[in-house]
């Protein structure tokens, strides 16, 4: 079920310039890694793509789903899950009730969220802090709680805004992890300026540039545009580099 882009148009403004401007982009299946400067547009595309914003003109939907029909809303929202640069919490919830809260939220039956909470944290190997504050947990496992949100609704697409800002290499490291161990299980794509080793976790990688897929394809294929010369573990920002270059 790829997210898709149909000649659409978004501005933040009447008198501003469009951040999208007749976009037609389809993701493939999958986990893809969203690359682009600031101010590309990568946050207004997953915004559009979670149904929180809507747009001016054209049309955003997964499959035969539109994110912006009232008719689709409830099963949409269901299917896509959204994490913001800084996911809320509602103050003094435990990771069991904030889970069920989303899972609530997005459609569940309370006492079935309530019920589907735990596996969803054990999934993300939190199961030691079920029912430990989200306020004493740290900023890695915070994410990691609020994708278990994801899970609980058994949501198809996950689409995560810069996830990796603020964790140190080691947090880092365990949410690739929780990623890749995702394959399968849900189409992922997260937006992010973390390019390093991220071959691991990713099957496609789109890079955005002023509202429009610069580049579009599998990793392998993003690699080949690496410096001949480059160091083994630069060769993806090395790629990213001459594709920018390209477009300037
Ligand atoms: P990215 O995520 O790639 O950094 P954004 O989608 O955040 O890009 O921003 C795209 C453009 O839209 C930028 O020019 C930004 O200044 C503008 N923009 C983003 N959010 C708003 C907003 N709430 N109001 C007005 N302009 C905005």
């Amino acid at each position: 079920m790829p997210l898709h882009y149909q000649d659409c148009t978004f501005r933040y403004g009447r008198r501003t310039r469009p951040v999208l401007n007749g976009l037609d982009l389809e993701f493939a299946p999958g986990h893809t890694v969203l690359l682009g400067p600031n101010g590309a547009g990568k946050s207004t595309l997953l915004s559009l793509g979670a149904g929180a914003l809507r747009p001016g003109s054209g049309r955003v939907g997964v499959g035969p789903l539109s994110a912006s029909t009232r008719r689709d809303t409830r099963i949409y929202r269901r299917k896509v899950a959204w994490l913001p640069q800084r996911p809320g919490f509602l103050p003094g919830l435990t990771a069991r009730e904030h889970v069920a809260y989303i899972g609530w939220l997005k459609g569940m039956r309370e006492r079935d969220a309530w019920a589907a909470a735990p596996a969803a944290i054990d999934r993300i190997g939190l199961a030691d802090k079920l029912n430990d504050r989200i306020k004493t947990l740290s900023g890695g496992q915070q994410q990691r709680v609020a994708i278990a949100g994801a899970l609980v609704h058994e949501a198809e697409l996950l689409l995560l805004d810069e996830p990796t800002v603020g964790l140190d290499p080691h947090q880092r490291r365990r949410f690739l992890d929780l990623l890749v161990s995702l394959r399968g299980t849900m189409h992922v794509i997260v937006s992010t300026h973390d390019i390093g080793d991220l071959d691991q976790a990713f099957d496609q990688v789109v890079v955005f540039e002023s509202g429009r897929a610069r580049f579009q394809g599998p990793v392998s294929l993003f690699d080949s545009y690496a410096a001949p010369d480059c160091a083994p573990g630069r060769r993806l920002e090395s790629a990213y580099a001459s594709l920018l270059e390209a477009a300037e």
